[in-house]
């Protein structure tokens, strides 16, 4: 039998089920095998390996996945595709398909309920992407030791989250992610290899989740506000960004001083301060927020 990402396949399996496609729901299904084992490949998986995937579509990541990793619970939010998983996926039988929006799913939970034994934890996903940040922070943000997520984003949010300070796409995204995570260029990956083609190119990603922070920050929610706040207008300095978001205006003058005791003019913009600036700007700026 033809893998499940061959073109062939792909379809036989899409025209049997009457299957449409839903732009709602990011669906656009990967239909090249070499990219899916770059993806595999990326993420490190052995049989010790247990693995989350989010969206598995037709089954095309899962089935490579379940090649080689211990074990995969993959997140479906379309229930017209669990038929169509249960038949491509029959041959495996070290995945659980869970028919649950992502965003919904207790992770924690999740982990302890069916990743028992499991050396590791990863994420991979070809990222349904209208909601590529939620799941980033959903997975990010919940505190679990996942050594490496190997995604498929948009091209331009991969050029965000690889992005050095002082270049145009670094922001508060770039700052917020490389925080937690040490990202990483897999691939550009043209639109020809989905079906049907997106409008835009793609990219894989790998993300390898600090165990420390890269900079020591005293208030983390601080640090967060500061950084979102020094990006709010690309164009304004940090000085005008900071007193429209963060400090009350009243407190310039102290604001000033803290500036010019960091060694940080304030006519700098955001996107040219470190994570190491700003986290050392967070810290300073306790003292000046209510
Ligand atoms: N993994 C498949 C592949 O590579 O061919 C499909 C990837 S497609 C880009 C994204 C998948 O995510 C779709 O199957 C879509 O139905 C599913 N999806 C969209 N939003 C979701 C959500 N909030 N939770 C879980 N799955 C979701």
């Amino acid at each position: 039998m033809k893998e499940i990402a061959s073109p062939g396949r792909t379809k036989m399996l899409l025209e049997k089920y009457g299957f449409s496609f839903k732009k709602s729901l990011g669906q656009n299904f990967l239909i090249d095998t070499n990219v899916l084992r770059t993806a595999v490949k990326a993420a490190e998986v052995d049989e010790t390996t247990g693995v989350i995937e989010v969206g598995p579509g037709i089954g095309a990541l899962t089935e490579q996945l379940a090649k080689q990793a211990g074990r995969i619970v993959a997140f479906e939010i379309d229930q017209r595709l669990l038929p169509i998983l249960q038949e491509s996926l029959q041959p495996y039988d070290n995945v659980r398909i869970i028919h649950q929006d992502v965003l919904k799913v207790n992770l924690k939970e999740v982990v302890e309920t069916y990743f028992e034994g499991m050396g590791k934890i990863k994420v991979v996903a070809n990222l349904p992407y209208y909601v590529t940040t939620p799941i980033l922070f959903h997975f990010i943000e919940s505190g679990l030791r996942f050594e490496h997520m190997v995604l498929m984003v948009q091209r331009e949010v991969a050029d965000r989250l690889t992005a050095k300070a002082g270049s145009k796409d670094y922001g508060s995204l770039t700052v917020c992610v490389q925080y937690y995570a040490e990202p990483q260029l897999i691939k550009v990956v043209p639109k020809t290899v989905f079906v049907p083609k997106p409008k835009v190119d793609s990219a894989l990603v790998k993300l390898t989740l600090r165990t420390e922070p890269p900079v020591q920050v005293a208030d983390e929610t601080l640090f967060f506000k500061t950084v979102r706040a020094c990006f709010h207008q690309r164009r304004k300095t940090l000085l005008n960004n900071l007193l429209h978001q963060l400090i009350d205006k009243k407190r310039k003058t102290e604001l000033l001083k803290v500036l010019d005791e960091l060694g940080i003019a304030p006519t700098r913009r955001g996107e040219t301060l470190t994570i190491d600036e700003f986290a050392r700007l967070a810290n300073r700026l306790q003292t000046l927020v209510d």
